[in-house]
Formats: C-alpha cells, structure tokens, sequence
C-alpha cells in the first residue's frame, strides 16, 4: 500500500499524462525503484518534461515518447536492469576497449551498455549517418531525438511499401552508411536489419537506430557481425531486385 501511494506521487512528479494508463502500468510494473530514481533526476534536470506514451517494448528495452526541453519530442530508451539478456551483453562489452574496467555485475554491464548506445550514436552522428542525435544519458536510461511526427515515430523498413527504385536508392545509402560507420566511426552496427532502420516518409531516406550493441572494429567478432548485417540487408533488399554478392558489398564497404 505504502510503496502504490509513494509511486503514485513519484509519477504524478513525472506528469504521465493520466490518460495514457498504458504508459502507468508499464512503469509502475516493469521498473524498478533504481530507474525510477534516473527519471526523476532526469525531470529535475529538465530534461524530461513529461512522459508520453509507449512506442515499444523489446526484448531489453521500452521506448517511450515524451515531451523534453521547449517541449519538443524525445525518444526515451529505458534498459529494463532485469533483462535476462544481459550475459550476451557482456559478450559485447568484453571485446571493446573502450569499457575495459567496467565491473562485471549485472547493473553495471547495463549502465555500461546504455552509455554505449549514446557513444556509438555519437560517432555515428560525426561520421554523417542519419541517426537519432543522442541527448543524455542516466544510468540504464538513453534520452535522444525522436524521429517522427506529431508524435508518431516513423516507420520501421519492414512496415514501408517501396516502389522499386526506391528501394535501390534506401539500399544504396545504406551501403554508403554502412561505409562511414566502418571508415570513419570504426563501428560496425552489429544488428541491422528491416527492424533497426526508420524510413523518413518526406525524402523516403533511411535512419539508423539501436546501436547498444555496436562494436569498434578491434572487437574479435567485428568481422564476423559485418558479413551478417550484410547478409540480413541482401535478404531484405532481395525484394527490390537488388542481387549483389555479399562479398562486393563487404568490399565496398572495407574499401578506403
Ligand atoms: P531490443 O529489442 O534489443 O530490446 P529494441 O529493438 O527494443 O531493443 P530499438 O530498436 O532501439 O530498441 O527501439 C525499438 C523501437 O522504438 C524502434 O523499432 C522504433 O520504432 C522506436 N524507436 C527507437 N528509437 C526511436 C527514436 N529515436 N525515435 C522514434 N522512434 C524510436
Ligand atoms: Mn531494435
């Protein structure tokens, strides 16, 4: 009873738009007291200003709308801490440099995880991709831009009717993202597929999201997770008449 009244108040904090009861039951139900402490010293920084509703619920994450700073729309990515994923993420801790003394307990990997996702959005972002410019992030809690319109994200690849030459010019800027992210960030994307890019309706150009698990190119399996971001991109775009051999792409891709 006690614990109900005190999130009720923590949530009017918040302001979740009552109506949205959707977006009430999941935080009150999925998180934990911990990530509720990181929203409200998100809203305190201003940063949050209220939370809309639920755009997903994936395997290790939600992600939420809500209204940031000039009320202007942020994606909100929220790392659920009892993900019972988290062993596959420390795979792809372990292999970057770039976390090496981070501590190996369950809590951490994920703070580490979702620093991660900001950094590699970063680099992305510096390289010329199309991503979400990444905002802040606080503990297993990513703020970054919302892509959409009036509050509806645009639609995943796999939800996008494309006429053929359309398809072939999403294909090949792609394949010319896929190159600045290797040649100019150093990343490989590690899970790019119809479901891990946005299609922008107005010029129809693609936008790359989740890159939580994106690894520098020292990573061992770096190579490894290359060839099938090009193979789960070559199954797609099969529909598209595109026939290219996944070794030209890997080669366009690596060349300088
Ligand atoms: P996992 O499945 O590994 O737990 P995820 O797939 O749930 O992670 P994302 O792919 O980053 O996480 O996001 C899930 C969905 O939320 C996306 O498919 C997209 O529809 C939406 N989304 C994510 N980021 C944004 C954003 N910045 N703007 C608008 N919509 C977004
Ligand atoms: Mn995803």
């Amino acid at each position: 009873e006690g614990k109900i009244k005190r999130l009720d108040n923590d949530v009017d904090k918040l302001r979740v738009r009552r109506k949205d009861s959707d977006t009430l039951k999941v935080i009150e139900n999925v998180f934990d007291n911990a990530t509720l402490k990181a929203l409200y010293t998100l809203s305190n920084k201003g940063i949050v200003e209220a939370l809309g509703g639920s755009i997903s619920t994936g395997k290790e994450a939600n992600v939420f709308l809500a209204s940031g700073e000039n009320e202007k729309d942020i994606a909100v990515k929220i790392y659920r801490i009892s993900s019972s994923t988290f062993r596959s993420m420390e795979d792809y801790i372990l292999g970057d440099p770039r976390f090496s003394n981070v501590r190996h307990n369950k809590r951490d990997i994920i703070f580490a995880w979702t620093r991660k996702e900001f950094r590699n959005l970063m680099r992305a972002k510096a390289a010329g991709i199309r991503v979400p410019e990444p905002i802040i992030t606080e503990r297993n809690i990513l703020i970054m831009e919302f892509m959409g319109e009036n509050g509806n994200p645009y639609p995943l690849l796999k939800e996008t009717k494309l006429d053929e030459e359309e398809g072939q010019k999403i294909f090949e800027t792609i394949v010319e993202d896929m190159h600045k992210l290797y040649k100019e960030a150093s990343l490989v994307h590690g899970d790019l597929s119809e479901y891990n890019i946005l299609i922008d309706p107005e010029d129809i150009t693609p936008i790359i999201i989740d890159m939580g698990q994106s690894v520098t190119l020292e990573h061992p399996r770096a190579d490894q997770f290359l060839r099938r971001d090009i193979e789960n991109l070559l199954r797609y775009f099969k529909r598209y008449k595109i026939d290219a051999s996944p070794q030209s792409i890997y080669e366009r891709i690596k060349r300088t």
